[in-house]
């Protein structure tokens, strides 16, 4: 588990599996608003 960093309390960007479509947000977003796929946090690196 990563725990979150003090400073990230702002927007962040989420990118869509799907379509690659930036969203900047404080929260998660469900879903893409283009196409509906997956987000993912883009802070987040994949390892
Ligand atoms: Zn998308």
């Amino acid at each position: 588990m990563r725990d979150v960093e003090p400073n990230q309390d702002r927007e962040t960007a989420y990118e869509c599996f799907e379509c690659g479509n930036i969203v900047l947000a404080a929260d998660s977003p469900d879903k893409c608003p283009d196409c509906g796929g997956a987000m993912r946090n883009r802070h987040i690196p994949l390892e």
